[in-house]
């Protein structure tokens, strides 16, 4: 066998990636509203009400590092990560399953502690866990959530709504979670060298509970609901602000021109950021894992927004298509490109 002929999966990315697999497929039920291509998909359910699903997985070594990774956090945000894929179509969340792979070096003690951070966040989200699957695994501890949500069919939004001049929003703040990594990177480095070293963690408490113990934006939903803002497409950022953007920018057909001083980071990533010598623009802009929700509403919602404590206009949408543009502080256009997440890239 030639082994040239075959393409390195680093070499295509996640994306290009799904597309090979999945470019032909065709929608065989009449049953489904959307199938692939969005945060979740999208079933009938009721004439005013839809099924929403979607699916995650969470890879020991790709996603966590077992060495800095609480199990209780980790079973927290497998379910997390999946929420937020639920408020991205503007629904919420209802049932969950769990799948889970295990090496043997976990014990039940470890498996048990990694449920009762899944328990919280069913809790917490007001989610059923209805099932799931466990097995073996002959490498590392491998989450798979599936999650089933509802939306009022007539609300539902997809990445493929956002029109040219309507106004660009993110809820919260974009870059602590990444920065929270590093830091975590930092002091397993430092504690690998030495021992004897405590890890100094107490000063990243807010970037830390980012990484590690993320919320979806439950929140958000409700208060643009309560407020009758309806928005024309919507995505979580859980691959970069950068990388997300994109995938509206596709599947509208149309470009986005980002104001970088309207790009909203906490002072603890600010300061993070410095001390590790990067950009905090940077971090926000192509750091991953905020679940922030990115979303773009009619000019005619702007009051309205800018009355809303934690939704913020970044920018606007153009008719070039797929033309990222950032407006640095300076006034410069830079046209930024796709430096997201992507777990197939090797990082050196
Ligand atoms: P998200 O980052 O919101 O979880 P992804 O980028 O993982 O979304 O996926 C984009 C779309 O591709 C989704 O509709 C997802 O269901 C679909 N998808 C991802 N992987 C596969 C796969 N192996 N087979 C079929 N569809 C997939
Ligand atoms: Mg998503």
């Amino acid at each position: 066998m030639n082994k040239n002929k075959f393409t390195p999966i680093a070499n295509l990315g996640e994306f290009n990636l799904i597309d090979n697999l999945v470019s032909d497929i065709k929608i065989n039920s009449s049953l489904t509203k959307m199938g692939i291509g969005d945060d979740a998909a999208v079933i009938p359910y009721l004439k005013n009400e839809d099924y929403l699903i979607s699916t995650d997985m969470l890879v020991e070594g790709v996603h966590f590092d077992s060495a800095y990774t609480p199990l209780k956090h980790l079973g927290y945000k497998s379910i997390v990560v999946n929420v937020s894929d639920i408020c991205a179509m503007n629904g919420h969340a209802t049932h969950a399953l769990v799948s889970l792979a295990i090496p043997n070096k976990y014990s039940l003690e470890h498996i048990s502690t990694l449920y009762e951070g899944v328990k919280l966040a069913c809790a917490n989200y007001s989610i059923d866990l209805i099932g799931g699957d466990t097995t073996s695994s002959s490498s590392g501890l491998v989450i798979n959530v599936s999650i089933v949500g509802k939306v009022n069919g007539k609300k539902i939004t997809y990445r493929k709504g956002a029109k040219p001049n309507e106004l660009l929003c993110v809820s919260g703040d974009l870059g602590a979670a990444y920065l929270g990594l590093q830091i975590l990177e930092r002091e397993r480095y430092i504690f690998n060298e030495n021992q004897n070293v405590q890890p100094e963690l107490e000063n990243y408490k807010y970037i830390l509970e980012r990484q590690l113990k993320p919320e979806a934006r439950v929140d958000v939903i409700d208060i643009l609901k309560k407020n009758e803002i309806q928005p024309s497409a919507m995505i979580d950022i859980s691959d970069g602000l950068s990388s997300d953007i994109r995938h509206i920018c596709k599947a509208s057909n149309i470009g986005v021109k980002i104001f970088e001083n309207k790009i909203p980071i906490s002072s603890f990533t600010s300061e993070a950021a410095i001390e590790l010598n990067i950009n905090p623009t940077i971090c926000a802009l192509h750091g991953g894992e905020d679940y922030e929700l990115l979303f773009t509403a009619p000019l005619a919602a702007q009051s309205k927004l800018e009355a809303i404590k934690d939704t913020h206009i970044i920018g606007h949408m153009t008719s070039t298509p797929f033309k990222i543009e950032l407006i640095t502080t300076s006034e410069q256009s830079v046209d930024i490109s796709s430096d997201g997440w992507d777990s197939f890239i090797e990082k050196n």
